[in-house]
């Protein structure tokens, strides 16, 4: 038996905690409706990593719509494997790439995470999301307080103090041992003084920067490189100065919180658009970025912000897919990264349709040195905190994306989505050390040149 129950779907008194509707493909759909699309064909079962690697109909899409359909119906028998299944869901949308009613199961999967109890729900899980969103300057003391206390070796101490908790997910604890280092500045705090990045005094801007929280709390170089490549690609852009996207509350339990976060967001660009015009929102996670480009559908429902949350997201752009190819060339320097390949992050392809650009940008830069990754969109078992969260079907996932890397005896592996760089770094430093993982932006901002 899970250590979850499911409580309920769509309860009387639970109605804020799910969407009112799905986007799908097909059209606005109810939950019901969505996941009965689902005709069980079993089309998806083969790019469904979790079922492909157990063999298990349960944690397979097809299991997955079929349990949140017998849900809604009061047909669950055993709600323990329904948990299992929904918790066990990577959200990474392969079954809807492959799909041809484009059945959103990460969607559905979600939906049906929502209501199983205590998940997302705790005390500490709560004061981490609202300090966040109502207010970040205390919520960076404390991250940078565990910091410190990992720099001093103390990093136990900070898990016994409760820290991780308060940060939102006990798994944190294990994820400050994927992450080498630690930043003491966050990018947010870097780029709001900087004077070429402020919106004062512009009366326009190509893009605004937005900064997710990997690449602000955990990544500062990877901001501070898109930034650049922004400016050298795209010319004059701003800091956009954002909150949170809301992703972590979103996938945790949180809708409430998650449309909070989104209404900040929502709020910022339509204040700098006031001033500036027309612009580009661009980020660097494509966890975030996808997210971000489905805000209009928190907000089904809600005819006074539906709107601003669909033009919103169509604003944002992820940096994978910004820069244009032809504009491009490459440095020297880049010999240096030996051979170079590509995986494709899961809310980048499957999430948002990238594949062409980065790699047409890579190819040309990469010259003789590039190779393509075999299965480069299968999920690398990141998927935000499920490596934490799920660390032994992570671990099976992640062998079968190292022996892929090794098999193109790449030095170097760009990736283009937070969880994904620790993910893999993680793997590659135990299993194949001449290897590693580096950020599309960091890769451009070291070896690429603009033509022109
Ligand atoms: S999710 Fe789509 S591809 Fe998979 S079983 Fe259902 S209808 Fe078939
Ligand atoms: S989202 Fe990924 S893990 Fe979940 S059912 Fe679809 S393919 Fe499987």
């Amino acid at each position: 038996m899970s250590k979850y129950e499911i409580n309920e779907l769509y309860g009387s008194d639970s109605e804020d905690r799910h969407l009112k509707t799905l986007l799908t493909d097909l059209g606005e759909r109810t939950l019901y409706d969505a996941a009965s699309q689902c005709n069980r064909c079993g089309y998806c079962e083969t790019v469904c990593p979790t079922y492909m690697l157990t063999g298990r109909e349960t944690i397979s899409a097809r299991g997955r719509n079929q349990f949140v359909r017998l849900l809604l119906e009061g047909k669950a028998k055993n709600t323990g494997n329904a948990a299992e299944a929904l918790n066990t869901c990577l959200l990474c949308g392969a079954c809807t790439s492959a799909c041809y009613a484009k059945v959103p199961t990460a969607d559905i999967a979600l939906e049906g995470r929502r209501s199983i109890t205590g998940y997302g729900n705790s005390f500490f899980s709560k004061l981490a999301v609202e300090t966040l969103l109502n207010a970040p300057h205390i919520f960076s003391i404390w991250l940078k307080f565990v910091y410190i206390l990992k720099y001093l070796g103390l990093a136990r101490l900070a898990g016994w103090l409760g820290l991780y908790d308060f940060l939102g997910i006990p798994a944190l604890a294990d994820a400050q041992k994927a992450v080498g280092k630690i930043p003491l500045r966050f990018a947010s705090e870097i780029l709001k003084k900087d004077p070429a990045l402020s919106a004062r005094g512009k009366t326009g801007a190509a893009w605004a920067y937005f900064a997710p929280c990997g690449p602000n709390y955990i990544f500062p170089e990877v901001a501070l490189a898109t930034a650049r490549v922004l400016t050298k690609h795209l010319g004059e852009g701003v800091f956009i100065e954002n909150s949170c996207c809301g992703l972590l509350a979103n996938n945790y339990g949180r809708l409430e919180d998650a449309r909070e976060f989104a209404k900040k967001n929502i709020l910022r660009y339509e204040e700098l658009k006031a001033s500036l015009g027309d612009f580009a929102v661009i980020g660097d996670c494509s966890s975030c970025v996808a997210f971000m480009k489905t805000y209009e559908q928190l907000f089904t429902g809600d005819e006074a912000w539906r709107p601003r949350a669909a033009a919103f997201a169509k604003a944002v752009k992820d940096i994978l897919e910004i820069i244009p190819p032809e504009k491009v060339t490459s440095s020297e320097k880049a010999q240096s990264a030996g051979i170079i390949t590509y995986h494709d992050s899961c809310r980048a392809c499957h999430g948002q349709g990238i594949r062409y650009e980065p790699r047409s940008v890579l190819k040309k830069l990469a010259g003789q040195q590039w190779r393509e990754l075999p299965e480069s969109d299968w999920c690398c078992g990141g998927a935000g905190a499920y490596a934490f969260t799920q660390s032994a079907m992570s671990n099976a996932i992640l062998k079968r994306k190292l022996k892929n890397i090794a098999s193109t005896q790449a030095k170097t592996v760009v990736v283009g989505a937070t969880s994904c760089l620790i993910q893999i770094n993680g793997g590659l430093k135990a299993a194949y050390p001449t290897a590693t993982a580096i950020h599309y932006s960091v890769f451009l901002d070291k070896f690429g040149e603009r033509i022109g």
